[in-house]
């Protein structure tokens, strides 16, 4: 694995880290507290090509590396974990399905609106009752002609309320289990298909996140993803890649708490000296140094062999793992630097604090990470 970066990879990571300071950064407080969705920040990644960076060219895309999706991921984290989770979604667990499952027709109608943004994406696995245990699903699909007709709920389901499409993960045939879940996309607008934003969360107030409500709701054959029967696949791969870039987002929002607590470390004056010169501070921003770095090795590598080809999935659950725990314990950190001040909104510290704990839940809890690298690394499986 190379660690020096391509002039390409350099270039995009320097395009986001400006966009996000310059359009993002200057916002994102406001937005937290205004509970604030910014579409025209959306729109404008999306006239970069940062909303669809790693989808070829001829979809409409940058047609990057997914290394490159990584660094822009970080850098879009480092300003706003809600910027970053409308981001994550739409690329790594709505476009990347689309792309490796698609059929030529769909990818060419709602590809190349996606990477410019015009057209917002969410992924809807997660159901009221089902969480971690994706193979039980609650949703149905019944055949009826060429028309399949789906009914149940999807919950926590990010940019749910401002997605213009929708990959509905649903059971086709409950008797299969696992191999009878199937992927569709539903369109906004279709009959039967509404949303419900969900209000009152810990965190992550920029983004949209809501409940999929589906009765009675018909979908053509050819909104199928794959084939029927391949939904838990196509949703265990996107997560395979939709862990890489969380994880990517996690180093993202660690480095914003080492250099917000380092910089309020070497401020903040107790004892007639600056409290970064107290080695009991100092340790607290070297161990978030530290995991930080880390994190991004692990990332970068889970990242490098996907480009390469290469089987990824234990790599990118130990990314996603350790890069989500690191940013937790981060942000517990970069809080207590601030001592009182963390604990108020004043600093962006308590924002970090609230956000990172949705990225050590979603596309997959610690638990079910490491659930994923021992059955990897071990070959013992504990799903059944
Ligand atoms: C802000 C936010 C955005 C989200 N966005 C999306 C989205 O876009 N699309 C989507 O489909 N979902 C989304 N989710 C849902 C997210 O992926 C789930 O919350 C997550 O997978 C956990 O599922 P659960 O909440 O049902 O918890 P549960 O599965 O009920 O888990 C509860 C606890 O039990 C533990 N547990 C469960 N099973 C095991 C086991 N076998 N062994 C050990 N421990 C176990 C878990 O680790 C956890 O600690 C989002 C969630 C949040 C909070």
């Amino acid at each position: 694995m190379k660690l020096d970066y391509t002039d390409e990879q350099v270039m995009f990571r320097n395009m986001a880290r400006e966009f996000a300071e310059r359009e993002i950064l200057p916002v994102a407080s406001e937005d937290d507290q205004n509970r604030h969705f910014r579409h025209e920040i959306v729109q404008k990644m999306g006239a970069l090509g940062l909303m669809g960076a790693p989808v070829p060219q001829e979809y409409g895309g940058l047609g990057t590396d997914y290394l490159t999706y990584a660094l822009i991921c970080e850098e879009i984290a480092r300003a706003s974990a809600s910027v970053f989770t409308t981001l994550t979604v739409q690329v790594s667990v709505f476009q990347v399905p689309i792309l490796k499952w698609g059929n030529e027709q769909l990818k060419k109608k709602y590809l190349p609106r996606t990477a410019k943004a015009e057209l917002i994406g969410c992924f809807g696995l997660t159901e009221p009752n089902i969480g971690s245990d994706a193979a039980g699903l609650e949703t149905t699909a019944t055949r009826q002609g060429n028309m399949w007709v789906l009914d149940g709920a999807k919950m926590w389901i990010t940019n749910g309320g401002v997605a213009g499409l929708a990959i509905i993960a649903a059971q086709t045939d409950k008797s299969k289990r696992h191999r009878g879940i199937t992927a569709f996309l539903v369109e906004q607008g279709t009959p039967g298909f509404s949303s419900r934003d969900i209000q009152g969360k810990l965190g992550l107030h920029a983004s949209n996140t809501a409940e999929l409500i589906l009765q009675g709701c018909k979908v053509p054959e050819e909104n199928i993803l794959g084939q029927v029967g391949d939904g838990f696949k196509i949703a265990m791969t996107a997560l395979d890649s939709g862990r890489i870039s969380i994880g990517a987002g996690c180093v993202g929002l660690a480095q914003a708490c080492v250099d917000a607590a380092a910089k309020y470390a070497q401020e903040r004056i107790q004892f007639g000296k600056p409290i970064v010169s107290f080695q009991l501070v100092q340790e607290m921003l070297v161990d978030m140094i530290v995991e930080t770095e880390a994190a991004r090795l692990l990332v970068h590598r889970a990242a490098f062999l996907k480009d390469k080809g290469e089987h990824f999935t234990r790599e990118a659950s130990i990314a996603k793992y350790f890069a989500a725990e690191a940013a937790q314990r981060a942000a517990v950190k970069a809080v207590k630097i601030h001592g009182g001040y963390g604990y108020s909104n004043e600093y962006p510290v308590e924002r970090y604090y609230r956000d990172v704990m949705a990225m050590v839940l979603y596309e997959g809890t610690a638990e079910i990470q490491k659930l994923v690298i021992g059955r990897e690394s071990l070959g013992v499986s504990a799903f059944v």
